[in-house]
């Protein structure tokens, strides 16, 4: 019998991916899905070591899983991504019954490495600057958006991240790969495709820059709409502006992260801008793309942050108007430049900065999403609408969620125009226009 394998995917968009080129390689060397974890004869969790708490939730579900593993124990347990990476020694030390540990630039081996697990884990948590898996094709999701890798790994090691360490050093997929991606997916129907990369527009593969593959990608036939995620600001180039600007399949929506407003927090950071530097680069996106829409990460609580720093990051908030926010509080991470630095703000106080930019992101999403209502947008259909009976729902060109009733004929796939009657800070209830 085919073995059966389960795996569950932590983290972000990256691991989401991740985790199609996962299933991918594993179902070509004969693998099936388990339809449940107790089903499987490997179960596998692609992990997330971005904060602590990413990592916690991963130790919590280790533990679940050890007792599964007691009750059956030729059941093999193998820890994935990105905190296999960051924990290898400890996690072998600490959750011996795992199978396997093994890093983001291992996947294509994965079939081999479970073969070689037995009486010893099986550890593989090499990186490897050319690893890309160009040439491996992912089992994509249904649906008509997909997740297409355009770039692994990042260069930029702001202070506070772990990413450069347990991705490794930027690399981009030839852009002729992406292309034969793109173009196969909308030959099975997908609509909409988000390039994906830490810094995704940092691409670079001998001639062609990000601005480029953009334009590639909304070249070809039957896909309706590109994005991307998540971009950098310091590498949101004329020429990416220019492509955003000027392709219409190119989606009125920038992902922004701004991690703080203060300069001195910035320069501590490492990020590679100033507040001033940000607010002009916003300026210049609004110009080129007058109906663009923002959003953003705040980390509050980084080692040295003052009130000041923090009350300069609701000012910048403030001024740009994001229409929606990702916050965090700060999380020290081994390995990386702030770690030594240490912690200088306390839980309490950081959980209070987390609150007051919380609820100021609420008012800012608020004020925006009824900013809309009364006017038409293009939505591409998702199908059914998650609460609501009988209602569809799909984005906007801004990636707002519209939910709207059903009508005959209309089906995921279609475009449609829908007028928006209400709002909250999530959904725009839209009639058909
Ligand atoms: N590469 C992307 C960028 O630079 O914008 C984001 C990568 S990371 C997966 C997503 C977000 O997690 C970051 O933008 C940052 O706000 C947050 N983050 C990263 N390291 C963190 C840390 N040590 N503590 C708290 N938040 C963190
Ligand atoms: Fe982390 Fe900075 Fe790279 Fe984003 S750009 S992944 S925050 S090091």
């Amino acid at each position: 019998m085919q073995a059966r394998v389960w795996l569950e995917t932590y983290g972000c968009q990256m691991n989401v991916a991740d985790s199609q080129l996962i299933t991918g390689v594993l179902r070509r060397a004969g693998y099936v899905i388990a339809a449940k974890p107790e089903e499987a004869d490997v179960i596998l969790l692609n992990t997330c070591a971005i904060r602590e708490h990413a990592e916690e939730r991963v130790i919590g579900r280790l533990g679940d899983l050890a007792r599964l593993k007691q009750a059956r124990p030729e059941v093999k347990l193998g820890l994935l991504g990105c905190m296999a990476q960051h924990n290898r020694a400890a996690l072998v030390e600490k959750a011996p019954w795992l199978d396997l540990v093994a890093g983001p630039d291992t996947y294509r081996r994965l079939p081999e490495l479970l073969g070689d697990s037995g009486f010893d884990a099986a550890v593989d948590v090499r990186l490897n600057r050319a690893e890309t898996y160009a040439d491996l094709s992912p089992d994509y999701a249904s649906g008509v958006r997909a997740y297409v890798t355009a770039m692994r790994g990042c260069d930029k090691f702001c202070a506070f991240c772990v990413v450069p360490y347990v991705r490794g050093r930027e690399r981009s997929v030839p852009p002729a790969d992406i292309i034969r991606e793109v173009r196969e997916l909308a030959a099975r129907g997908v609509k909409e495709i988000v390039l994906l990369g830490q810094t995704v527009n940092a691409y670079r593969f001998a001639e062609v820059g990000f601005g480029e593959l953009l334009r590639m990608a909304a070249a070809v036939d039957g896909v309706e709409r590109i994005r991307f995620t998540s971009p950098h600001p310091s590498d949101m180039s004329p020429a990416v502006i220019d492509a955003m600007a000027s392709e219409p399949k190119v989606q009125p929506y920038l992902h922004l992260p701004l991690q703080s407003g203060s300069d001195r927090v910035l320069a501590a950071m490492e990020r590679g801008y100033t507040a001033t530097e940000y607010l002009d680069l916003v300026a210049r996106v609004r110009t080129a793309i007058p109906q663009i829409a923002l959003s953003t990460d705040i980390i509050v609580g980084f080692h040295g942050e003052e009130e000041d720093d923090f009350r300069a990051t609701l000012d910048l908030m403030r001024t740009v108007g994001y229409d929606s926010a990702f916050t965090f509080k700060y999380s020290v991470r081994d390995h990386t430049r702030a770690y030594r630095l240490g912690d200088t703000v306390s839980e309490a106080e950081k959980q209070r900065r987390l609150n007051e930019v919380m609820a100021l992101q609420e008012a800012s999403s608020l004020a925006l999403y009824r900013a809309t209502v009364g006017r038409e947008f293009p939505v591409l259909v998702e199908g059914p609408a998650r609460r609501g009976i009988g209602m569809l729902a799909g984005k906007t060109p801004q990636y707002k969620t519209a939910i709207f009733p059903e009508r005959a004929g209309v089906a995921a796939g279609d475009t449609v125009a829908v007028r928006v009657a209400s709002a909250t800070t999530h959904t725009l209830t839209c009639t058909l226009a």
